[in-house]
């Protein structure tokens, strides 16, 4: 980094304007190191969870330093709401992007050309046109901030083609600092990321990759809507948002379809979609109140709203990298937050097929199976699933129960599941491994159905053998053998089960098989740490200073969130602010809002306070 770079001064102090702006008390994790180096005209990598808050270490130093920042974003509707949120706090801030209306598009490039801009969210396609890079350069630039920066890697499953040109940026303006932003930790990604930014030389920030107000659970899938109802039931709080994330289009669709019938106001999204219902979609789910989106992992980037309340997965993730991500975008107002993960035996199977049969080279399908694995351990947890998440991101966790998974809550039973095992395996394997898993928990517990008869399997030596444990034992006993690699199921056929080479020494007596005891009912969080701990719900002036909330984002076309967070009321409410001063002190009150509604809030405090 040169000399001069080093010296210049910054122009305002960042902790006044992260506490004058954002109405915020202090940096949280690795930020103050983060925007202290920017500051200094430094480059840099940062890798943090979603809702970790990666943000503000680009949008404070593009405050405090001379000049524009530019910050590089991949999607419309997530620099719109970033706009909006700059704007309630004070900021001047635009997008350009290709959805503006011409008019629009040319004030702001008006506002540019007279340097009324502070920040300026650009698309990677805009960025690159001739026209804006020259007007830039004519501009002092205070940073250039690549948001979403795993989009430029062929590697992770989002890449853009467009942000391979920002490769360019290193070049053109070799003074401005790059500040590259992700929640991906994987380290293919990271060095991809670093080698196209030309950040090979800048150091990585790695922030703490823990959110522990997440609660995260998992079950066996036994009746996904009962199982779904029960979860939603508990997680939701009547304001805020869920997801739910399905593995298949269809099935997003048939989601939401059973989700309105229930009374809730629920949506869908998937790739498969037009762009425009997308669009609305995506809009009706950022404004909405309670409302809860069944999608893919399409969707995904630009949920920017911080009071998802829970994330659910009907299937299966591809890895704990992608769980970690979706579940992530709950709770990123630091609230209690939920996420539960449903998964069968079947999943497990398609999951692993999907990978030996795509047309990835070797190396990849090993680094495929090695996350994949990861997550079935992490679903099949019988110690702290948190502590094994963890690990999947280079960190570990300070204590052996983090106190907010289902594991660490009740603990599962393990038991000594050899013999059970081994009778399941030879039921599979004389029955001529041909049938699926009800079929053989019929011939265990030794019912005389028509296809048994058909077969004549009650002739079978197994037939019956297995009457001592109930179904959904036996079905455990299946789904853990497949989650071990014991058991393959041929997902493409009829289902059938089919042992593997992992069978054997099961079989022969060679290996002991510890099972858990499977708990298919939902357990979230206990009652008393319920989601609303940190928010007084009920309370006459928290219920006013929301009905105040909702009419005035309503006036303002604009999400509740980006008024104030229910963070922000729930200590409004217990502090009861008496005049200006105080409620300054409230953290998220910034000046802008102060001017904006101080007057409003101070008078329902008095009336109802
Ligand atoms: P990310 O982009 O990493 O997913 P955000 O930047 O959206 O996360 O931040 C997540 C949430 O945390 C936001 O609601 C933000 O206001 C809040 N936040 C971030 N930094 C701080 C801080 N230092 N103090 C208080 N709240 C913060
Ligand atoms: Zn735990």
């Amino acid at each position: 980094m040169p000399d001069s770079l080093l010296a210049e001064p910054p122009l305002a102090d960042p902790e006044e304007v992260l506490h004058r702006v954002f109405g915020h008390a202090g940096f949280r994790g690795r930020q103050g190191e983060i925007v202290n180096h920017v500051l200094r005209g430094g480059s840099g990598l940062v890798l943090m969870p979603t809702g970790g808050g990666k943000s503000l270490c680009f949008q404070v130093p593009a405050l405090c330093r001379e000049g524009l920042g530019v910050v590089i974003s991949p999607l419309i509707a997530l620099m719109e709401d970033q706009v909006a949120a700059l704007r309630q706090q004070g900021v001047a801030a635009a997008a350009l992007h290709s959805d503006l209306d011409d008019e629009t598009a040319r004030a702001v490039r008006r506002d540019l050309a007279q340097g009324a801009l502070k920040l300026l969210y650009v698309s990677p396609e805009r960025l690159l046109l001739e026209g804006t890079l020259g007007r830039l350069a004519e501009q002092q630039l205070a940073l250039f901030a690549i948001d979403e920066a795993h989009c430029v890697s062929q590697w992770g499953h989002h890449f853009r083609p467009e942000y391979r040109g920002l490769s360019a940026l290193a070049e053109r303006f070799p003074r401005v600092p790059r500040l590259a932003l992700t929640a991906t930790a994987d380290q293919r990604t990271v060095e991809d990321i670093r080698a196209q930014l030309g950040l090979e030389e800048a150091p990585v920030f790695r922030g703490g990759f823990d959110r522990p107000n997440i609660f995260i659970s998992s079950a066996p899938r036994d009746s996904e809507r009962g199982q779904l109802r029960e979860f939603i039931k508990a997680a939701s709080d009547g304001s805020g948002a869920g997801i739910v994330y399905c593995g298949s289009r269809a099935k997003t669709e048939s989601t939401a379809e059973w989700l309105r019938a229930d009374g809730y106001d629920a949506l869908c999204f998937h790739a498969g979609m037009e762009p425009e219902a997308k669009r609305a979609s995506h809009r009706r789910f950022a404004r909405g109140d309670n409302v809860i989106m069944a999608a893919t992992i399409a969707f995904g980037m630009g949920i920017d709203r911080p009071d998802v309340r829970w994330v659910a997965h009907t299937d299966l993730p591809r890895s704990p990298e992608s769980w970690y991500q979706e579940i992530g975008r709950a709770g990123r107002d630091g609230l209690p937050a939920r996420a539960l993960l449903l998964y069968g035996a079947g999943d497990i199977a398609l999951a692993r097929h999907r990978i030996e049969e795509s047309p990835a080279a070797d190396e990849q399908k090993r680094i495929e199976r090695m996350r994949l694995d990861a997550m079935v351990s992490i679903a099949e947890a019988a110690t702290c699933r948190r502590r094994i998440l963890l690990r999947c991101f280079g960190e570990d966790a300070e204590a052996e129960n983090c106190g907010a998974c289902d594991v660490c809550r009740t603990p599962p039973r393990l038991w000594d599941g050899t013999v059970a095992a081994q009778k399941l395996l030879s039921a599979v394997l004389r029955t001529g491994r041909r049938f699926g898993v009800a079929h053989i928990v019929d011939v265990l517990r030794g019912r005389m159905t028509d296809k048994v008869a058909q077969f004549a399997h009650d002739k079978l030596p197994t037939y019956g053998v297995g009457k001592d444990l109930p179904d959904a034992t036996w079905r455990g006993v299946a789904r853990q053998l497949v989650a071990m690699g014991a058991l393959d199921v041929a997902v493409e056929n009829h289902g059938e089960l089919v042992p593997t080479d992992e069978a054997r020494p099961i079989l022969k007596g060679e290996q002991k098989v510890m099972l858990r005891e499977d708990v298919t009912a939902v357990r979230g969080a206990p009652k008393d740490r319920g989601t609303r701990a940190a928010v007084p719900s009920g309370d006459a002036l928290f219920e006013a200073l929301r009905a105040w909330r909702r009419a005035e984002a309503g006036r303002q076309g604009l999400p509740a969130y980006m008024i104030f967070s229910d963070a922000t009321l729930g200590a409004i409410t217990e502090a009861k602010p008496g005049d200006e001063g105080e409620l300054s002190a409230i953290p998220g009150v910034g000046r802008s809002k102060l001017e904006r509604y101080a007057d409003d809030v101070l008078r329902l405090v008095a009336e109802h306070g």
